[in-house]
């Protein structure tokens, strides 16, 4: 594909400007970051918009965290493979949300210091971070039916690959979140009982919209499989989701659903120096049993410190590099989901809830600018 087919690279979206309905559009949202030297500066934040018909919208996004790699490059690869005349609906693609972050490699904005998935809603009067939080949470989210945003342990984590879902207390919105997860057909179905207001779940669901998570490794790498991984799955949900009009291969069983809920499940250094883990990826521990060691060859004859799991469960998370200092994660652990409602795994997994309703396409509603635009 050239440049001509893809339309052009210069489209500049204002933050109230309209998104393209049909055909395939590739250029930058324009959030402003006035300075001493470029007093109507903007940060660009990349954006394909791909459509055609009605249909669902599904928003895809990587990059909130700029030391998470894969995403960004599988949602790159997808932006310039796919076609309008592929789809019925729209594809949104943000393959570095947070590019001030993301350019440098950091996970946090360099500019104002803030985390993109801890900022939602955001505030269009904010920093700069701030102001991307909201411009993708009143403005994307409010126009998509489903988000998919990627993630990786950065440069501080390794995950086992998994597509994550949030826990919520309406078993109907958890059954959706499932389906979801199940569609994209990663190794494992990781699902957290966090306080999600902060971050693009809680603000898909403020919208509207169902959003799933996915982790995929991490410890600043790029491994090619794990962005093939990633592209696969987000090419199986178009397809699930009707949006992609070629069926993907039905996935022949569901991937296992495990869950991550206390305190205990993590564990914590509280002491400064090299961590050398004693367990891998999917081992599976009990309380008590040793976690790793750390280090300190300053002091060669002393014994390393001994760190153990305070919980039993299975090993989905680790710390990549090996200096550690007190409050690093080093580790966490998972336990086989049990069903709050029977039955509801079965259900989620073959569940097509989107492509039922989606002769009714969700209404372009915009929400107001900020809380303090209403009495
Ligand atoms: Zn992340």
């Amino acid at each position: 594909m050239n440049q001509e087919q893809s339309n052009t690279y210069e489209t500049l979206f204002g933050l109230a400007d309209p998104l393209p309905m049909q055909g395939k559009t590739a250029g930058y949202v324009k959030i402003p970051y006035s300075s001493d030297m470029s007093a109507y500066g903007f940060i660009p934040i990349p954006i394909v918009v791909i459509g055609n018909g009605s249909g669902p919208t599904a928003l895809l996004l990587a990059g909130s965290q700029g030391d998470e790699y894969e995403g960004q490059v599988a949602l790159s690869r997808l932006a310039r493979d796919l076609q309008p005349e592929q789809l019925r609906g729209r594809v949104i693609i943000i393959p570095m949300a947070n590019p001030p972050a993301a350019r440098e490699g950091l996970r946090n904005s360099p500019i104002d210091g803030l985390n993109l998935n801890r900022v939602y809603p955001g505030d269009v009067r904010g920093r700069p971070t701030s102001m991307i939080a909201s411009f993708i949470e009143r403005h994307l989210m409010t126009e998509s039916d489903i988000v998919v945003d990627l993630h990786s342990g950065g440069r501080s984590l390794r995950f086992a690959p998994c597509a994550t879902v949030v826990d919520h207390v309406d078993h109907r919105e958890r059954s959706r979140r499932l389906a979801l997860a199940y569609a994209f057909g990663a190794p494992m179905v990781l699902i957290s009982k966090g306080f999600e207001e902060r971050n693009s779940s809680g603000a898909a669901m403020r919208s509207g919209a169902v959003r799933i998570g996915v982790e995929t490794g991490g410890g600043e790498g790029l491994e090619k499989g794990l962005v093939d991984l990633t592209y696969k799955g987000l090419v199986n949900v178009l397809s699930w989701a009707g949006i992609l009009t070629e069926p993907a291969p039905r996935l022949r069983k569901p991937a296992p659903v495990m869950e991550y809920a206390q305190v205990q499940d993590y564990v914590y250094s509280l002491a400064k120096g090299l961590f050398e883990a004693a367990v891998d990826f999917g081992d599976v521990v009990n309380r008590g049993d040793l976690a790793g060691y750390i280090h300190d060859p300053l002091y060669p004859m002393r014994p390393p410190v001994e760190v153990r799991f305070s919980a039993a469960g299975k090993v989905v998370c680790r710390r990549a590099p090996g200096p550690t200092d007190i409050g690093d994660c080093l580790l966490h652990l998972a336990h086989d989901y049990e069903e709050q409602v029977a039955g509801e795994l079965d259900l989620a997994w073959t569940s097509t809830w989107l492509s039922d309703r989606s002769s009714k396409r969700k209404p372009r509603i915009r929400k107001p600018d900020s809380k303090k635009d209403t009495p």
